[in-house]
């Protein structure tokens, strides 16, 4: 089993909007981001204009969907979800934004993914709300201006610098989500908990918070595999044991580190004998796509010091070594 999909099932995505923080109150964590964001929603209801558009980076799983929402609620207007590599035509992405309405939010999801010509049509819409609309061919072609309802644009993306700098310009602020610490986890273990009408035992939700690879997302999955486990079991808290089982089953290890993660470190070290290795050769080894390992794999690895970037390559670090021994 995969534990990190970034294509998540149906029913997965149901519970997630179940757990998902409603207001700035439930949203744990991530000071600055949300420090930075309320000032930015208190001006726009002062001004009475749209709040300016802002860039989310970080890995998946950490609270960028979620805190659109809350956004869009906090401005008591309308969000539009869309996923950037979704988008094939300008056309597609012309009629969303000229169905907007005014002080709207659009979230753009994995907006680095977005096919350039589409992206195109963002330039002046987030400058000057405003569509350059080309109709017609040859010489009879003419551009057509249309203009739009004052929005904001909410882009998310796993890696900042991976967006082209015209549209990277546009965004007034770039703000960076970093992997969760362990007593923020616990507490939205703990929160969540209460909304599934499950007890936590000890150290369950300790447990559940240190295993969880900094994620919200994680820890969430977890915590429902374990609530899974008491159902069965007609129990009506979760205690640690729970917990230990849930996590062998889903090949958790006590870094939090899941299968995938340890094929990453036991490929560098049984087949380029601990690194250097450059970035293409391993993501060939493992049959995975380069972006996966860089955005959903790496980071988390590199946090926690397994992995080592280097002028040549990636090496794994001593801790790695004896993390690998040990299993
Ligand atoms: P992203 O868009 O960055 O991939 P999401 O916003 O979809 O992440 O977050 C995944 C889940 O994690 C949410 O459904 C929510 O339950 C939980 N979550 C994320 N961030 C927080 C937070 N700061 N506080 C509480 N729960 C959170």
């Amino acid at each position: 089993e995969r534990v990190f999909d970034s294509n998540s099932s149906r029913e997965e995505s149901r519970q997630e909007i179940f757990l998902r923080p409603k207001d700035f109150s439930e949203y744990i964590g991530q000071r600055k981001v949300v420090q930075n964001i309320e000032v930015m929603v208190e001006s726009a209801k002062i001004r009475k204009q749209a709040m300016d558009h802002v860039l989310l980076s970080g890995p998946p799983g950490l609270g960028k969907t979620s805190l659109a929402m809350i956004i869009a609620s906090a401005l008591g207007s309308h969000l539009h979800v869309i996923s950037g590599p979704a988008i094939e035509k300008k056309g597609d992405l012309a009629a969303i934004l000229t169905n907007l309405e005014e002080g709207d939010v659009l979230f753009i999801d994995e907006i680095h993914r977005m096919n350039i010509s589409v992206e195109e049509i963002l330039y002046s819409a987030m400058e000057d709300y405003r569509l350059d609309i080309l109709i017609g061919e040859g010489a009879s072609a003419r551009t057509m201006e249309i203009s739009i309802s004052p929005f904001t644009l909410i882009g998310a993306t796993t890696r900042s610098g991976l967006l082209s700098s015209p549209l990277r310009d546009r965004f007034m602020a770039h703000l960076h989500f970093d992997f969760y610490e362990h007593s923020e986890l616990a507490k939205i273990v703990e929160n969540n908990s209460k909304k599934l009408s499950i007890g936590l035992e000890g150290e369950a939700k300790n447990h559940i918070a240190r295993c969880s690879r900094g994620t919200p997302r994680i820890a969430n999955r977890i915590l429902r595999r374990v609530r899974d486990f008491a159902v069965v079991e007609s129990k009506e808290s979760i205690c640690e044991e729970a917990v230990a089982k849930a996590l062998d089953l889903m090949e958790i290890d006590e870094y939090g580190l899941d299968r995938m993660d340890r094929k990453v470190l036991e490929v560098i070290h049984d087949y380029y004998a601990g690194g250097p290795v450059g970035i293409e050769a391993l993501c060939a080894t493992l049959s995975e796509d380069r972006t996966t390992i860089e955005d959903v794999y790496e980071p988390f690895l590199l946090k926690e010091g397994f992995l080592i970037r280097t002028p040549r390559g990636r090496e794994i670090s001593e801790k790695a070594k004896k993390h690998l021994l040990s299993i």
